[in-house]
């Protein structure tokens, strides 16, 4: 039982692959057993029957489930109200977004002035799930190449082992015949399985002991929920339930999936991923500004996407905005013809593989990155005060909602704890090396550090 702490102090790692080291543990302990705060034990048992709340996280997708898997750990009894989740089960709606990430932990298509916090927090958990062997974390080395100079965005100080693109190195990254110059850097990029990323995260919450309850909440209900404060993790469904002035945007990326595919992998024989922005000449937005195409080879299968068609919906929910011309239909979705094409010259002129023609082997699928029109807020994460209750809003990531999901998670705990006491302080767990306890532990020591 998790409550069993009087060995504190005495374990062993089982292996040199522990992504916190015993030191971090030790020193986690020692400063909270040390700063005149009551006993472990005392402390537990002042969680258990004073300090825990009750919090409702509305909505299932990967920011529901990471906030609320966040939250039960770091001291809350929460509840995640979902209508849908992501399995065989929900519909295909291109509103649920959490059915369609490619899952590489970059963050493209994303507006917040808070990238600086929310990336560096989200990189450190899925580095350490990564270490600790969740089979649904892999790490490609990823290619962000451009066909003209670019500048070095903020959020690349994070990547790991980040190396620029160099003069000489034309023929080993990703390029398509007669490339011009090319520009754009390399790195280890996590990437995360679809839809096994989810459903461990599913079962971890579970395992954590947090409810999941599949059900549509209406905004009437709301007032009714049995909890202070709620987590609007809804989604592009938020202004069913919630407030929001801003203009809403709605960004349909195509993906295509290539069946029974071996991974494409480096001279390195490392798995090898890219976004390619060839000249606007070449493939461009419908408003003809540059626009890449992406690859990333995961599992048995190659993921193929590239389109970002800027729209809104409509009273009746119907998407509209300006589309590509020139496309291929597979499966009765026009897809972006440039994306099979052009990721099948880079393919083949880089690595000497050839996408598969076959009908069968070739499905698409298309979702909205839901975000807000608002360069700085497009992600909305802020508290307000609703329906009588305390509301954490955590919702339009754009492109971003896998790559930022445990930074939002910590941000929430943030607003909450402003308002509150900080719970988690009083609720120890004993670390034992199974990855739930030690993801509580570094969720732990990556909100103490964003509290700095
Ligand atoms: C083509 C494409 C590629 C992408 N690639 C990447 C990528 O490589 N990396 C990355 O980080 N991101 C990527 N994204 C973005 C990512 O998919 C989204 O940012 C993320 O899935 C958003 O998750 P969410 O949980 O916020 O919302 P959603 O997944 O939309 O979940 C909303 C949830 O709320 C529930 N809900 C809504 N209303 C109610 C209600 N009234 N009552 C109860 N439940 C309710 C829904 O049922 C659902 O469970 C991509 C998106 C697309 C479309």
């Amino acid at each position: 039982m998790w409550i069993s702490i009087t060995c504190r102090g005495t374990w062993e790692p089982q292996n040199n692959e522990q992504a916190i080291s015993n030191d971090e543990i030790k020193n986690f302990y020692i400063r909270n057993s040390f700063t005149g705060m009551p006993s472990v034990l005392v402390r537990y048992w002042i969680f258990k029957f004073i300090m825990k709340k009750e919090i409702i996280i509305i909505g299932g997708g990967v920011s529901g489930i990471t906030t609320a898997l966040t939250l039960q750990l770091l001291g809350y009894e929460t509840i995640c109200y979902a209508e849908y989740l992501v399995n065989e089960n929900a519909p295909l709606d291109p509103r649920f977004a959490s059915l369609y990430p490619a899952a590489s932990i970059i963050p493209h298509s994303v507006q917040t002035k808070e990238l600086d916090t929310l990336f560096p927090a989200s990189l450190a958990i899925f580095k350490m799930l990564h270490r600790q062997g969740m089979n649904s974390m892999i790490v490609h080395r990823h290619y962000e190449v451009f066909e003209f100079p670019k500048d070095r965005p903020a959020y690349t100080n994070y990547l790991h082992n980040y190396t620029g693109i160099k003069k000489d190195e034309p023929a080993t990254i990703p390029h398509r015949l007669n490339a011009p110059e090319l520009y754009g850097w390399h790195f280890d990029c996590f990437v995360a399985r679809w839809p096994a990323y989810m459903h461990q995260l599913y079962d971890l919450y579970k395992n954590a002991g947090g409810t999941i309850r599949q059900q549509k909440i209406g905004h009437h209900k709301i007032s009714e929920l049995p909890a202070a404060i709620i987590i609007n993790c809804s989604g592009a469904w938020s202004n069913n339930i919630f407030k929001d002035n801003a203009a809403q945007e709605f960004i349909r990326g195509h993906l295509v999936y290539i069946l029974d595919k071996k991974p494409v992998v480096t001279t390195k024989n490392e798995i090898c991923s890219y976004n390619y922005t060839p000249a606007p000449s070449v493939y461009a937005k419908p408003d003809g500004s540059p626009s890449d195409v992406y690859f990333y080879p995961v599992g048995d299968k190659w993921i193929l996407g590239g389109s970002r068609q800027a729209g809104v919906l409509d009273n009746a929910g119907q998407w509209k905005g300006k589309v590509h011309n020139d496309t291929i239909a597979i499966n009765n979705l026009d897809v972006p013809r440039q994306i099979l094409e052009l990721n099948d010259d880079i393919l083949k002129n880089t690595f000497g593989k050839t996408i598969a023609s076959q009908s069968s082997a070739i499905y698409a699928s298309m979702g909205y990155r839901f975000s807000r029109n608002d360069s700085k807020n497009g992600l909305r994460l802020e508290a307000a005060e609703e329906h009588g209750k305390k509301i954490i809003h955590n919702y339009g990531h754009g492109g971003a909602g896998v790559a930022l999901s445990w930074g939002c998670a910590l941000n929430v705990l943030k607003l909450i704890t402003n308002e509150t006491d900080n719970v988690f302080q009083a609720m120890p767990r004993q670390p034992s090396f199974t990855l739930l306890d030690n993801l509580q532990v570094k969720l732990q020591k990556v909100y103490l550090e964003l509290l700095q």
